[in-house]
C-alpha cells in the first residue's frame, strides 16, 4: 500500500496542471535515486515538456490545501450548480470540436479519394520512368492523409470518451454527494483516492509561470486565484 500510496501521491494533479507560456501539460518525474548508503537522492518534480520549467511536487502540492480551503468556504449545493453548468458548457465545446474533427475527416476522405482515381489513371496509362516517381509521391500522400484520418478519428473518441465521463458525473447526483462530502473532511482523513477524485472534478486548472507563482481556477466559478494571495495574506 505504502508503495502504491506514494507513487499515486506524486502524481495528485497529473493532467491538472499546465506551463503558462507553453500551454502545455506538467510531466510528473520522480528523479530521485538511493545511494549506496541508501540515503536518497534527487527530487520529485513536475516539468513543462516543451520549455523544461520545472517546480518541486511539495511546493506545488501546497495549492492542495488552498484549493480545499476554498472549496469549504463555499456551499455544496452552489458547488454543485456551479460545475453542472460547467459540464454542460464543456459538452457544447466538445460537441461542437467533435462536428469541426469530422468536417475534416471528410474534407481528407474526399482527397484520398482523388488521389486513388489520380493513381488509377496513371496505373493504366503506359509507366515512364517520370510517371513511376510521381506514382511514388501519390503514395506517400495517400498515407500521409490516412495517417491524418486516423489521428482525427482518435481526437473525435478521446472526446466522445470525455463527453461520456462528464455525462456520468454530471447525472450522478449522489457521485457529487460523495465528492463534496469528501471534500469537507479533514486533509489528514482523505485518501489519496479521493482527493485525486475530489481534484479532478473540482479543479478547472492550473497554471505555472517563470516565477513559480501558482495561479488556479475552480470550476465552479472559474475565478482566478492565486497560492501567493494566500501567503501575502498569512505574513
Ligand atoms: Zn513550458
Amino acid at each position: 500500500m505504502s508503495k502504491i500510496g506514494s507513487i499515486f501521491v506524486k502524481t495528485l494533479l497529473k493532467d491538472l496542471v499546465t506551463c503558462k507560456s507553453c500551454k502545455t501539460f506538467l510531466d510528473c518525474k520522480d528523479q530521485r535515486t538511493t545511494g549506496y548508503n541508501g540515503k536518497k537522492y534527487g527530487r520529485k518534480i513536475y516539468v513543462c515538456p516543451s520549455c523544461k520549467l520545472q517546480i518541486e511536487t511539495d511546493q506545488l502540492h501546497l495549492v492542495i490545501d488552498k484549493i480545499l480551503n476554498d472549496i469549504r468556504l463555499n456551499n455544496p449545493k452552489q458547488i454543485y450548480e456551479g460545475v453542472s453548468t460547467r459540464i454542460h458548457e464543456e459538452m457544447e465545446v466538445l460537441k461542437n470540436a467533435i462536428l469541426e474533427l469530422k468536417r475534416g475527416k471528410e474534407m481528407y476522405l474526399d482527397q484520398i479519394e482523388k488521389v486513388k482515381d489520380e493513381i488509377r489513371v496513371r496505373l493504366e496509362r503506359q509507366i515512364i520512368e517520370q510517371e513511376k516517381k510521381f506514382l511514388d509521391v501519390l503514395t506517400t500522400y495517400r498515407i500521409s492523409i490516412n495517417k491524418r484520418i486516423e489521428h482525427v478519428e482518435k481526437q473525435i473518441n478521446e472526446k466522445q470518451k470525455r463527453i461520456t465521463e462528464q455525462q456520468k458525473v454530471d447525472s450522478n447526483k449522489e457521485t457529487w454527494n460523495l465528492i463534496l462530502q469528501d471534500a469537507f473532511v479533514d486533509r489528514e482523513k482523505i485518501d489519496n483516492v479521493e482527493l485525486r477524485n475530489i481534484l479532478t472534478n473540482l479543479i478547472e486548472e492550473i497554471k505555472i509561470d517563470k516565477n513559480m507563482s501558482i495561479e488556479y481556477q475552480l470550476r465552479h466559478n472559474l475565478e482566478k486565484q492565486s497560492l501567493s494571495d494566500q501567503l501575502e495574506l498569512q505574513f
